[in-house]
């Protein structure tokens, strides 16, 4: 079972209810919490973990032997992302804008062209307190987020529940983490902002045909229509945390709500339950 927690937008407290829902889940069984935030994570604050496996992650980039080439542009013309230009006699790459496709080097006539690796970023895994942690970080400067969040995925367990810690927004890398999940589960707050970003994650979530539920975060703040607008698309609001100074104390100081009110562990509980539930119905009728 493969539990993605996404929003619309950063700051939504998607950390929260991914750290809280897996230490509730712990001790009823295995389960693995992955940060695929890779530009920014920071699950192991608030778990610190024992990290015990660390393992760069590179992307290949093309480089040219200028003794073959002919300088024909082939590459610049198949090049998508603009990272490699051909000026005169020159060929110019520019491996900050390298998405590692290799379709210039397969396409090059003269076999001009090379892959080399550029380390962009880091994965680490280890361990806290039951619970199996993997997250990746992009290098700074870097901008190639899906071939982290790829190598983070990579260690999920196949037995066991896995929980994954999805980037905000909804652009490709939030793609990259999402796909394959057995349910998607958006955090949004009750204000115009949280909506709107709410309803660019639902068609994300449709398009990708990963069955969805929502928490409102911070509820009290704003006004009725997350709530609104889940009634009308048929969309469950699984769980509502409410705007309280408490919480927002205990989460400044990089405590997880669970642990720092213990009263939630059950209804982190129910939500996991809930969330089975529904991805159980939804497989069922796929098979019918
Ligand atoms: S496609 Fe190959 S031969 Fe043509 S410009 Fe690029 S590197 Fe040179
Ligand atoms: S590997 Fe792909 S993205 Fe990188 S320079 Fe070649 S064609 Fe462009």
């Amino acid at each position: 079972m493969i539990v993605s927690i996404a929003s619309g937008k950063g700051g939504t407290g998607k950390t929260l209810v991914a750290t809280s829902l897996a230490l509730s889940l712990k001790d009823r069984e295995r389960v693995q919490l992955l940060d695929c935030d890779v530009e920014e994570p920071d699950v192991h604050i608030f778990l610190r973990p024992v990290i015990t496996r660390s393992e760069a992650v590179y992307i290949q980039v093309p480089e040219v032997d200028e003794k073959k080439c002919t300088y024909c542009g082939k590459c610049a013309e198949v090049c998508a992302y603009h990272a490699i230009a051909v000026l005169g006699k020159h060929v110019l790459v520019f491996p900050e804008l390298c998405h590692g496709c290799g379709a210039c080097s397969y396409l090059c006539p003269e076999k001009a062209i090379s892959e080399v690796g550029k380390e962009i970023g880091v994965v680490e895994s280890g361990q806290s307190d039951g619970v199996d942690f993997v997250h990746g970080k992009l290098a700074v400067g870097e901008a190639m987020a899906p071939p982290i969040i790829r190598k983070v995925k990579a260690q999920a367990n196949s037995d066991g529940t896995v929980i994954i810690d999805v980037p905000p927004g909804t652009s490709c890398p939030v793609v990259e983490a999402v796909k394959d999940s057995d349910f998607c589960l958006l955090v949004t707050e009750p204000t115009p902002f949280g909506l709107n970003d709410l309803v660019l994650a639902v068609e994300l979530v449709k398009e990708l045909k990963i069955p969805c539920g929502v928490v409102i975060n911070r509820a009290g703040v704003g006004d009725r229509k997350v709530e609104e607008y889940c009634t009308k698309e048929n969309i469950p609001v699984l769980l509502t945390i409410p705007m309280d100074t408490d919480i927002a104390r205990i989460y400044s100081r990089g405590i997880t709500l669970v642990e720092g009110m213990t009263q939630w562990k059950e209804s982190f509980l129910e939500l996991f339950d809930r969330i089975q539930e529904i991805a159980h119905e939804r497989s069922h009728s796929l098979k019918r």
